[in-house]
């Protein structure tokens, strides 16, 4: 085989999410681990259930019917393209196998343009538009090729890549959502569990679940063993002659890891159950409102946790036993995703420490209550006179000396304006370390009622539990 002919049968990666995406998924139809494995009859076969898929697809002609699924999404996927020609209703089945398959095979090389695939350099065999690839990664660059313009020069497997995205996508019909990460394991992970899922959907005519790509990413963070080495992206396109959209919505590589260790580590448990639990609507499972907060307001995550545990509090009439393992979780946040140092959180820790042993046995509930409203929005001069009324009292009743109730650095970091913002996060982490402190020294307010507890904290609702297996909403 000539180099020329053997690029045309070699599959690479090249920096195009959307075509990244299509290669993992014909890796994963070759049954290899990375795309620069697929090459020759391996990528001939991978390539054939493309096309087999799309002949089937397009001799079902009724996208109503059990097996139509495909051709239904073929009109937002490769719009105009011979799988859902309006003639082919007309055609007999020879006529329509034909077609497709001409249009799933290498242009002859005399009509090739005679220049480089503007992707990954092969030679281009062909300009290609709308009909087969999906739309370009940016709304302002439509996909739509101008008039007099010829589209884009593409080699042979970049086609095939483009081709294949589908395969790998959470497909509804409408809109279709892939996941790109530039870490490559991950995404030959991702792409390959979605191939999976798309081929029962596809080929046994199975009925779409309601898609929640971004419970999907969750799901597949969990079953995920590696470090996730960078960030994770959803990809939300349409392609549809009517509307063509291109969202696109990001995890950054610190927050996909968090995730990844809080959905797995068995010390995590107890903290990602409340987590999980207090995210829970009537709507929604707790999962798919995670999710969503994920990749829309992740900045708000320590403060649900923080939430948590203050109504709890006051649920139970005392701090809750799980207050320690939501406490850890909010820290490990703060640390691992918003990157503030181990020395600063240790401070707030020493401080709530020393602020928990200002309750005394002889205290009533309306003392904690009190302390919670403290935290509110808008009452930050409040906590601050709190603490230095109770430094004050704190240092006569410990003439011997010692550490004061809140350092210096204590304060600035719960109140000083060049914080740039992480006060509001270390005030929310000083309550929920409270919280946890007061249940480990067993601080009860003496007016306590007997509560029998109504769950167990440790415990995942079913319906979260299949979600992150399946990465299917309920
Ligand atoms: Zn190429």
């Amino acid at each position: 085989m000539t180099g020329i002919a053997a690029e045309q049968v070699s599959l690479r990666l090249t920096p195009h999410p959307l075509q990244r995406v299509g290669a993992f998924a014909l890796a994963a139809f070759a049954g290899a681990r990375h795309p620069d494995m697929v090459a020759g009859p391996l990528f001939e076969a991978a390539a054939e259930k493309v096309t087999s898929a799309a002949v089937g697809a397009a001799l079902v002609r009724d996208t109503k019917a059990e097996a139509g699924f495909l051709l239904k999404c073929s009109y937002s996927l490769w719009p105009n393209s011979k799988m859902n020609h309006p003639r082919n209703k007309k055609l007999s089945d020879t006529e329509v196998t034909e077609a497709v398959r001409a249009w799933r095979t290498i242009p002859a090389s005399q009509s090739w343009p005679g220049t480089g695939c503007a992707l990954c350099g092969a030679a281009a065999v062909g300009f290609y538009g709308k009909s087969d690839v999906v739309l370009a990664e940016s709304v302002a660059y439509r996909n739509s090729t101008p008039r007099g313009h010829a589209g884009l020069a593409l080699c042979w497997p970049c086609v095939c890549s483009f081709h294949a995205v589908p395969f790998g996508s959470q497909l509804s019909g409408g809109p279709s959502t892939v996941v790109h990460t530039w870490d490559e394991r991950f995404a030959a992970h991702t792409v390959g569990r979605q191939v999976q899922r798309n081929g029962l959907l596809i080929t046994l005519g199975a009925k779409p679940v309601s898609p929640s790509a971004d419970v999907a990413v969750l799901a597949a963070l969990r079953g995920y063993e590696h470090r996730v080495t960078a960030g994770v992206e959803l990809l939300v396109f349409t392609n549809n002659n009517q509307d063509q959209v291109l969202a696109s919505h990001a995890v950054d590589q610190p927050l996909a890891e968090w995730l990844r260790t809080t959905t797995r580590l068995p010390d995590r448990r107890t903290g990602f159950a409340c987590l999980l639990r207090s995210l829970r609507t009537d709507k929604n499972s707790g999962a798919q409102n995670l999710a969503w907060r994920v990749f829309h307001r992740p900045e708000t995550i320590p403060g649900v946790l923080c939430a948590y545990l203050t109504a709890r509090t006051e649920a139970c009439g005392r701090p809750a036993p799980e207050s320690p393992a939501v406490a850890e979780l909010a820290g490990s946040y703060l640390h691992e995703v918003l990157h503030m140092e181990e020395k600063d959180l240790a401070e707030i820790r020493a401080t709530a420490q020393r602020v928990a042993a200002l309750f005394k046995p002889d205290d009533t509930g309306g003392k904690l209550t009190g302390f919670h409203a403290l935290f509110r929005t808008g009452r930050g001069a409040d906590l601050r006179g709190w603490l230095q009324r109770h430094g004050v009292e704190w240092v006569l009743s410990r003439p011997e000396g010692g550490a004061p109730l809140i350092t210096e650095r204590g304060f600035e970091l719960l109140f000083s304006p060049s914080q740039d913002g992480n006060a509001w996060f270390f005030r929310q982490y000083l309550l929920t370390s409270v919280l946890a402190e007061l249940h480990r020294r067993g601080w009860q307010p003496k007016d306590a009622k007997t509560i029998v507890e109504d769950f167990d904290p440790d415990a995942i609702d079913p319906a979260d539990t299949e979600a992150l297996e399946e990465g299917i909403a309920p």
